[in-house]
């Protein structure tokens, strides 16, 4: 059987070998990083070698990571953690903040994903109640980047508090924390070729935060629980080799603008959605006007090519995407968006055999019926 082609690394990367190599060593050393002998003592090096590897990748000191089991849990402590009564959201944002912030004011965006900072300022004002304001660095279906500087600022003139989620955006663009200004930032390992079920939240110094899960003083007590030392030492590896990377970056990029500009040329109906502001590298989010993404999932999982639904969600069904649709576009284009993503190990011969499969399904549905009959 032939490799697959998988193109989905904003849903999660292949583990990188030195990676898998570091946890599968991690796995056969014994030592909790509490205990006080010896082992215990070298199982607490790692953790903290692993702690400067994950703060380096986003400009932030080794002390303001905190590791939770992914994106997820560093998302859903932030909102909880911070307890601000008052939460202002972006329509942009993933389940894991949209659905933690239920009662949150919605941020809107643009027609090319970016917030809305002239109505971010209104919200700030109309209330003297201190928010936390949740924006992230880059979306994961449209690659899109917002205005992170000027919503710190902003945020920080009204006495409120900033959380980014950098899931997606870490080790695919450069990030500094520090002089970014923001409070509190969420990572997930898995996307950055580490394992899966391990991430940070950085929390800034200052920034006020309650625990979730309670009992020991793991994490400077921000996160009870016995760390998951493999999965964090896989972390930090893949962390450090993320930052001295850019060479996967420019290469992803350009693996992307082929197959854009190819597609282009070739499909005239299809929408690519952000592609007129900055965004990830890697990243296209691709509507093909008159087929639901998961029928274009599906046609093209049968040719072997991996990518997801724009609008997939974590349990594996297909919904109108909350993102096109914040974005302006009309019901058939937000359900006909898939989500094409490369990554460390995509080359030039993944985008013929993406253009392929996709550039065969969209002449079958939209060749004139004239020119069905003829070729029948
Ligand atoms: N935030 C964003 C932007 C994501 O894309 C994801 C995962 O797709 C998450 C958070 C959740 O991360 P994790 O899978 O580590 O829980």
């Amino acid at each position: 059987m032939t490799e697959p082609i998988y193109l989905d690394y904003n849903a999660t990367a292949p583990v990188r070998p030195a990676v898998a190599e570091a946890v599968a060593e991690a796995l056969s050393v014994t030592g909790n990083p509490s205990s006080v002998h010896a082992l215990g003592r070298q199982a607490h090096r790692r953790l903290e070698d692993a702690r400067e590897q994950v703060a380096a990748l986003v400009g932030a000191a080794p002390a303001m990571v905190v590791f939770t089991s992914g994106g997820t849990e560093a998302n859903n402590l932030a909102i909880q953690g911070a307890g601000r009564s008052r939460v202002l959201v972006s329509a942009v944002e993933h389940d894991s903040v949209l659905a933690v912030a239920e009662n949150a004011e919605i941020i809107p965006v643009d027609e090319n994903g970016v917030v809305k900072l002239d109505v971010l300022a209104e919200l700030l004002v109309v209330s003297d109640e201190p928010a936390l304001v949740c924006v992230m660095y880059a979306n994961n279906e449209t690659g899109v980047f917002q205005p992170i500087e000027e919503i710190v600022k902003l945020a920080h003139d009204h006495g409120a508090l900033v959380h980014c989620d950098a899931v997606q955006a870490a080790g695919k663009t450069e990030i500094y924390m520090r002089r970014l200004g923001v409070d509190l930032m969420s990572l997930s390992s898995h996307k950055l070729g580490g394992p899966q079920g391990v991430g940070a939240l950085v929390v800034s110094d200052g920034v006020k935060l309650s625990p979730m899960v309670r009992g020991g003083g793991q994490e400077r007590g921000f996160r009870a629980g016995t760390e998951n030392l493999p999965g964090i030492v896989g972390f930090g590896l893949a962390a450090e080799i993320s930052m001295t990377a850019s060479a996967e970056v420019s290469k992803s990029k350009l693996l992307r603008n082929e197959l854009e500009s190819r597609l282009m040329d070739a499909a005239p109906k299809a929408v690519i959605y952000g592609r007129n502001v900055d965004r990830l590298a890697n990243t296209s989010c691709i509507a093909m006007p008159g087929i639901e993404s998961e029928t274009q999932v599906m046609s093209l999982d049968l040719a072997g090519v991996m990518v997801s639904a724009g609008s997939a969600c974590s349990s594996g069904k297909v919904r109108t995407s909350h993102v096109l649709t914040a974005m302006g576009a009309g019901d058939e284009a937000a359900s006909s968006a898939i989500r094409v993503s490369f990554g460390w190990r995509s080359d030039a011969g993944d985008v013929d055999v993406f253009l392929a499969a996709w550039l065969e399904l969209y002449t079958r549905h939209h060749e004139a019926p004239s020119d069905r009959a003829t070729a029948a």
